[in-house]
């Protein structure tokens, strides 16, 4: 995935002045930075949930900035968790896994439930198929969510800040789902505020500040020897 001088304005307000930059096949790329910076207008961008102003996005190959492309195949490829689950509160686990598979994927009852079990077990939640979300606890929730994305064969997941709305002794068991995924060479895309996770998971982490990327190399670099004032600034409130 490549974005390229990216811009995206709500009205005069410009939210990504310009930003620059990839995620190859197989990395993993946090991206940190301060509330309103643009970070999940960048990732909402890159499925297409907004319209950029400006800039190239491509997808495996696929500018998805061209009018002609079908927005729907891209999005199948594409998997987002959001920081809040999202899940349909009147289906259960397993309905919620494969409603979409069923519409947007066209599989059978057979075949979807199929995959719906195994990104269950991925996840570690093969016994709550039949729950409801609401009889679950949010980290629980979120893993739910995580394994729906899994369940339409993305070629690259995007998480929105998947564990900030989790009381802190769920986010471990959403954060190991995460490692898991990447060790078994998920592309993803991550905005987070879990320095640990970035450090230890990330292959890059990319800080942005204003709109723009400010700076972005190795997580060890970055985070523990940031070149720019606003990175160390920023880290020392997160750290
Ligand atoms: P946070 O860490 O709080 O989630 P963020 O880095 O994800 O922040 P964004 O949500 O991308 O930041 O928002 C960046 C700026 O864009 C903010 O000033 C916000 O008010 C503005 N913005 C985002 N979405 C919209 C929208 N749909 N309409 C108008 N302004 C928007
Ligand atoms: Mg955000």
């Amino acid at each position: 995935m490549e974005v390229r001088d990216l811009h995206k304005s709500f009205g005069d307000n410009e939210v990504l002045k310009g930003i620059d930059f990839h995620v190859n096949q197989g990395e993993v790329v946090c991206v940190i930075g301060p509330s309103g910076s643009g970070k999940s207008t960048l990732l909402r961008c890159v499925n297409r949930l907004e319209e950029p102003t400006s800039g190239l996005i491509r997808v495996e190959g696929v500018d998805i900035t061209d009018p002609e492309t079908d927005l729907d195949a891209v999005r199948t490829r594409i998997g987002m968790v959001f920081q809040q689950f999202n899940l349909f509160p009147h289906l259960n686990v397993l309905q919620n896994l494969t409603l979409a598979q069923r519409r947007a994927k066209k599989r059978g009852k057979a075949e979807a439930e199929e995959t719906a079990m195994k990104n269950l077990a991925k996840v570690g939640l093969a016994d709550r198929a039949k729950a409801f979300p609401a009889q679950l606890s949010g980290g629980q929730q979120q893993r739910v969510a995580i394994a729906r994305a899994l369940s339409m064969d993305p070629d690259m997941m995007l998480f929105d800040e998947p564990t900030s709305a989790l009381d802190p002794e769920l986010v471990g068991d959403v954060l190991e789902v995460m490692r898991q995924l990447a060790e078994e060479g998920m592309t993803m895309m991550v905005v987070t505020h879990e320095m640990g996770f970035a450090r230890e998971v990330g292959d890059r982490v990319v800080f942005m500040d204003g709109g723009v990327v400010v700076e972005q190399g190795n997580p060890v670099d970055v985070l523990g020897n940031p070149r720019h004032e606003r990175t160390r600034s920023f880290l020392s409130k997160v750290l």
